[in-house]
């Protein structure tokens, strides 16, 4: 078959890859210069199958007007006269019940496992170059209460085959002796040994190189503007550079995925979550983390990317437009050095803003729409990267008709 990717990000590239193993012609249209430059560029770099649990959580209400009102919040919520935000955040609060956020956290975990055997193919098979490790992940509760919690989530998580275990603050900074300046504050953390990290751009950038090698076509520079349906399928799609036709079409638009589906009468509940990052780079007198961090009280996660230190966070709600914000950036840097102060050299780090394509339950919709040649891959939120192998794959396999390798019902359209 012709099957035409919309998106170049992380979900297009690998999507592309896997189609082009079964087969088929596949073109790629992309509006930037080449892959991965949007989302899929400068994220935190974490490859964090173990944890998905979605963001809407019985646990989450409590919490909200502390991270509404403190100044230094890692959450940011500016109200718009936008029903999609509204319709958003309704759909996020009635997901905040313990059943919604089981169920979720059961198939995400599915989804994230799943992606950790296939990048590891990916890795043995396609030798690309992305600053990977296997490193593990250790995520940080300065508070007990926070602490409790997560082990009644590790206790969850480990009937679903999770690997995980339980530190005080001092093991914590026994195991990753970069968080000294932290030792006394932190009540504990969780260790995930099957963990890893890497360079989104670089992992995506290296992917396409290889689905170029085995035929796929990339059209860059081109922006879809539409979906051209004629008797209930799409046939073609109109860029700036003229009408590309396909037999299929896969949408892994991001966050512009939105757009391009609601005249379709296809309104999947996206909102951008805007975040930041910086990319510091480590000299021999530098001491960064070779382990993972989550710093849950800042939410702030660090990961180390060969001779660089990338740091990433903030979840800014703040509008379908909204652009970034240099007060936020300044924050995650204040923040992130009274972390690690020696993690890398702060005054050369490279800044980066993203928006995160998020989904009210934190699951990405994945498959068939009501067009029978339009498939959806879209809604990945904060773990686009850790969950795109997965991902594509589902979306693969639904094409050729074949059953998935793990229960999709709850990631299906509508
Ligand atoms: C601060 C931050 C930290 C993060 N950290 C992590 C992490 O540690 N681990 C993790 O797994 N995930 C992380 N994420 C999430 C991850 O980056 C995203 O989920 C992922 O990049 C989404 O990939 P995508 O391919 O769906 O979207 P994108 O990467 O945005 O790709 C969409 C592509 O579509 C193209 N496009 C859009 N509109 C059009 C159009 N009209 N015409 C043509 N082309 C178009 C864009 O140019 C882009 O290339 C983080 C995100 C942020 C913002």
């Amino acid at each position: 078959m012709r099957i035409c990717v919309l998106g170049g990000g992380v979900v297009g590239i690998v999507t592309a890859y896997y189609l082009s193993r079964d087969g088929h012609d596949v073109t790629v249209i992309d509006q930037e210069a080449g892959p991965a430059l949007e989302t899929s560029f400068a994220n935190g770099g974490q490859l964090s199958y173990s944890y998905v649990a979605p963001l809407a959580d019985p646990s989450v209400i409590p919490k909200l007007p502390g991270w509404l009102l403190r100044p230094d919040s890692p959450l940011q919520f500016v109200p718009r006269f936008e029903p999609q935000q509204w319709r958003w955040l309704l759909r996020f609060l009635a997901s905040c019940t313990l059943s919604a956020s089981r169920e979720a956290t059961v198939q995400l975990l599915a989804l994230g496992f799943y992606s950790r055997s296939l990048i590891h193919a990916i890795v043995r098979e396609e030798n690309i170059a992305f600053d990977y490790v296997r490193n593990g992940k250790l995520v940080l509760y300065r508070g007990a209460m926070g602490l409790e919690g997560a082990k009644r989530q590790m206790a969850f998580q480990a009937t679903l085959g999770a690997e995980q275990e339980a530190l005080s603050g001092q093991a914590c900074v026994d195991l990753e002796p970069a968080l000294a300046p932290l030792a006394g504050k932190l009540a504990g953390g969780i260790y995930t040994p099957s963990e890893d990290a890497g360079d989104c751009h670089k992992f995506t950038r290296g992917l396409a190189a290889v689905a170029a090698a085995r035929g796929v076509t990339f059209v860059y520079g081109a922006t879809v503007r539409d979906l051209l349906g004629a008797h209930g399928r799409v046939v073609a799609v109109r860029t700036t550079q003229g009408d590309v036709d396909a037999d299929a079409f896969v949408v892994a638009l991001g966050i512009n995925s939105l757009d391009l589906l609601r005249p379709l009468g296809i309104k999947v509940p996206l909102y951008p979550i805007n975040g930041y990052s910086l990319t510091l780079p480590v000299g021999p007198s530098h001491r960064p983390p070779r382990i993972s961090i989550t710093d849950t009280h800042n939410k702030v996660v660090y990961a180390p990317l060969g001779d660089r230190l990338r740091i990433a966070g903030m979840a800014d709600i703040t509008g379908l437009t909204s652009g970034p914000d240099a007060r936020r950036l300044a924050l995650l840097a204040r923040q992130a050095r009274e972390t690690f102060p020696a993690g890398g050299d702060y005054d050369h780090a490279a800044t980066w803003f993203g928006r995160r394509p998020a989904t009210p339950t934190s699951k990405p919709v994945l498959g068939a729409t009501a067009y029978p040649n339009l498939w959806l891959n879209v809604g990945h939120g904060s773990l686009g990267f850790t969950l795109a192998c997965g991902s594509a794959k589902v979306v693969t396999d639904a094409i050729a008709g074949r059953p998935p390798a793990i229960p999709t019902g709850g990631f299906t359209w509508p």
